[in-house]
């Protein structure tokens, strides 16, 4: 079994998810008694989000690339950034690093053209919603189309994200809000939506909607569990 590297902290909340999706993979596939190996460095998020919304992205990408680093000194065989925004400098921790990283927008976007989803809505933060190192990604490497929420609607999912999931406040009348967002992207051509924040489906799962949901931190996980496994 290969050993997963993960950059977690971004929220820890969604990092408990990634922990628990990956070891009940590995269960899962291996069966008995085994359990993931793991190689984890978590990050002080109070200090990444400050500079996130200083747009000080250099200053997130030192962190992470010696976060990065570590993971791969403690022996893991590959890297998992454990949020989806942060992969706005997944080329500079791609750079400080020898081992391959596994991008959350190509395992999920794997997903999607498997399941033929040519449009697809996209929740997230303003980060991950309005600039272009996400969507740009699905567009030009796998042809999906990305449509976002209007400017109110991102407005409103991004401070749930920052003032409650990253702090593990789940609130009944935010995942209404939630809800009429991802119908109104339907509306406008959605054939699916991608829960493109690692802490969304904390809020939000398939038994909320009919339209089909694509859960970023279960579908990377599942990856890095192929990974860990595919040769024993
Ligand atoms: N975990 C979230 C994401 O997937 C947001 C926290 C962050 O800014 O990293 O984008």
């Amino acid at each position: 079994m290969k050993t997963i590297g993960m950059l977690g902290g971004m929220s820890w909340e969604s990092t408990a998810s990634y922990y628990k999706t990956i070891n009940e993979g590995v269960r899962e596939s291996l069966g008995g008694l085994h359990s993931a190996k793991i190689a984890l460095c978590s990050v002080d998020f109070d200090e990444i989000e400050k500079l996130q919304h200083q747009g000080r992205w250099d200053d997130t990408a030192n962190i992470l690339a010696d976060a990065a680093r570590s993971v791969e000194a403690a022996g893991a065989d590959f890297l998992v950034i454990c949020t989806n925004t942060m992969h706005k400098v997944a080329g500079e921790v791609e750079a400080a690093i020898s081992i391959p990283l596994v991008h959350i927008a190509d395992a999920t976007a794997e997903q999607l053209v498997a399941d033929g989803v040519k449009s697809v809505g996209l929740l997230g933060t303003k980060f991950t919603m309005e600039q272009e190192f996400y969507k740009s990604r699905l567009a030009e490497r796998y042809g999906i189309d990305v449509i976002i929420p209007t400017q109110d609607e991102r407005d409103t999912v991004h401070a749930v994200i920052y003032s409650e999931l990253c702090v593990g406040v789940i609130n009944d009348e935010s995942r209404e809000s939630y809800i009429d967002v991802i119908h109104h992207l339907a509306e406008r051509g959605a054939e699916a939506v991608i829960l493109g924040c690692t802490e969304i489906a904390l809020l939000v799962g398939q038994s909320h909607t009919r339209i089909p949901l694509y859960d970023t931190t279960k579908i990377h996980a599942a990856k890095a569990v192929d990974l860990s496994v595919s040769e024993l």
